[in-house]
């Protein structure tokens, strides 16, 4: 079956990585099964709703590579939205929404309910003292129709709420199986507040019947609210899509993990300099695993092996070290354009400087900075020069042999066969290696700690790497 998912965030702050998961495991359901993966924006709390927070979220999904096949995008740098089952908007939906609550109380499973703040409270208040479960009375369940007309023409604000029925539901969770739960726990719950906006309950029904949702992935927070929404799928006469709730993302003392909310925005991550696939590798795979026999998974394996019912159940824990881990494999694997791609424009010794330590650096930043360090010869202690075994006269010896090798060899093509041929002559020679490759090094890097002699020579080209050896034979012939 060609499964319609979607992704329907509230636009209230940075995109997490949970939500960043429960995206991806959506897209990666939809594309599996030749669907559509939709991004719907639930801005009905217009409260909670931040500036640039819908912008935030297509920009970060995107910059990830999952683009959603309907709903809100970006194109030409405009926010604007693709799809025939619009809007995308739920603020853009309310006459929608407002049709099917007036259905509802003339089918009589909904009411106006006209109590104020402070009797809400007072309510509350007196269950939570008698040890009751905090719910609405239904005291406006039993006006009279003129107590209705009569508040009506008073013009007192009121709310919608469903009449929540007896009985039990009983979600048939992909993730967890069976869930009941007894309306006696259900309050009637609000439909249409105030101000005229839905509530999350009504909109999120009436948007995934109405955009042809088949599979509601989302945070396992909305578990308790699902028997309310198969409630309103009922008496509304439509069937409910099929639902997978998803597992809290952990910290590794199990605290909730959105505690921290400057570590937890996805986009954070890529602007330290992770790669977008290993994001996407490390994030989909949090308490999930598509085969159980390895960590790496490319992103179109990742939708070819998704089963949505092999996510765990219990919360998943974030390991950040597992990142860098991840991050530094994908790294590694980088080709020569890809690396050109990513970091912009290069010179040619700036890419080869990539080419040899995308081995050793965990982001793109890390590697950026390396890149930098290693292209011009920065101020060194010529002290450095010297072998722990050798001294500066031998050092010296050493340079100038390594120089005239340069210069009787040309540039180094690539590392492993200039390295086997240098090697080869050292030993020829009878040269002890660190002798020669300890001040070649320092002479090259200028640092004790930097890529290989053979890599700097093949990264910065004979000729300039003669001049730094050179300039490093000097300074050991001048005042110590
Ligand atoms: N707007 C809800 C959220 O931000 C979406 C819940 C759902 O996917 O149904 O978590």
């Amino acid at each position: 079956m060609q499964e319609r998912t979607r992704f329907a965030p509230s636009p209230t702050g940075m995109l997490h990585i949970g939500g960043v998961r429960t995206a991806l495991y959506a897209y990666f359901l939809a594309k599996q099964t030749g669907g559509a993966f939709l991004l719907r924006i639930e801005d009905t709390d217009q409260a909670r709703s931040v500036e640039g927070g819908v912008e935030n979220i297509v920009d970060t999904l995107h910059a990830l590579g999952i683009d959603p096949d309907e709903g809100v995008v970006r194109q030409d740098g405009q926010l604007t939205e693709v799809g025939e089952f619009g809007p995308y908007r739920q603020s853009n939906r309310l006459d929608i929404y407002a049709k099917y609550a007036h259905q509802l109380i003339e089918q009589g499973d909904a009411y106006k309910c006209f109590c104020s703040r402070d009797r809400l409270d007072e309510v509350r208040k007196e269950q939570q003292k008698n040890k009751q479960q905090p719910k609405y009375d239904r005291h406006c369940l039993n006006l009279s129709d003129e107590e209705v007309e009569e508040k009506l023409k008073a013009n007192t604000p009121y709310v919608i709420r469903m009449k929540v029925p007896e009985g039990k539901s009983t979600v048939p969770d992909v993730i967890r199986g069976d869930v009941t739960f007894d309306h006696k726990e259900v309050d009637d719950q609000v439909i249409i507040k105030s101000d005229g906006f839905p509530t999350y309950h009504l909109a999120v029904v009436v948007d995934d019947h109405h955009m042809q949702i088949t599979t509601v992935i989302r945070g396992e927070e909305w578990l308790p609210s699902t028997p309310k929404h198969l409630i309103l799928y009922k008496m509304l006469g439509w069937d409910a899509p099929r639902f997978a709730h998803v597992p809290l993302l952990l910290n590794p003392d199990k605290s909730k993990l959105s505690k921290r909310q400057g570590d937890v925005a996805a986009e954070i991550y890529l602007e330290k300099g992770y790669l977008p696939d290993a994001l996407v590798n490390f994030i989909s795979t949090l308490g999930y695993n598509p085969t159980g026999d390895r960590e790496i998974y490319a992103r179109e394996e990742l939708v070819e092996l998704f089963d949505v019912s092999k996510v765990k159940k219990s919360g998943a824990v974030v390991n950040f070290e597992k990142l860098d881990w991840m991050n530094k494999q994908y790294m590694q694997e980088l080709t020569r354009e890809q690396l050109a791609t990513l970091l912009g424009d290069l010179t040619e010794v700036e890419l080869r400087l990539a080419e040899v330590e995308k081995m050793r650096a965990t982001t793109t930043h890390e590697l950026k900075e390396r890149i930098d360090q290693f292209k011009e010869l920065g101020e060194y202690d010529a002290t450095l020069l010297v072998w722990k075994k050798s001294d500066a006269t031998d050092a010296r010896e050493m340079l100038k042999a390594a120089a005239d090798y340069l210069e009787a060899h040309g540039n180094a093509d690539d590392v492993a066969t200039f390295e086997a041929s240098m090697k080869e002559w050292i030993q020829s020679q009878d040269i002890p290696t660190g002798n020669i490759l300890w001040p070649m090094r320092i002479a090259l890097s200028g640092n004790k700690v930097s890529p290989s002699p053979f890599e700097l020579v093949y990264a910065l080209g004979a000729e300039e790497a003669q001049r730094r050896i050179r300039l490093a034979i000097e300074r050991l012939e001048g005042p110590q």
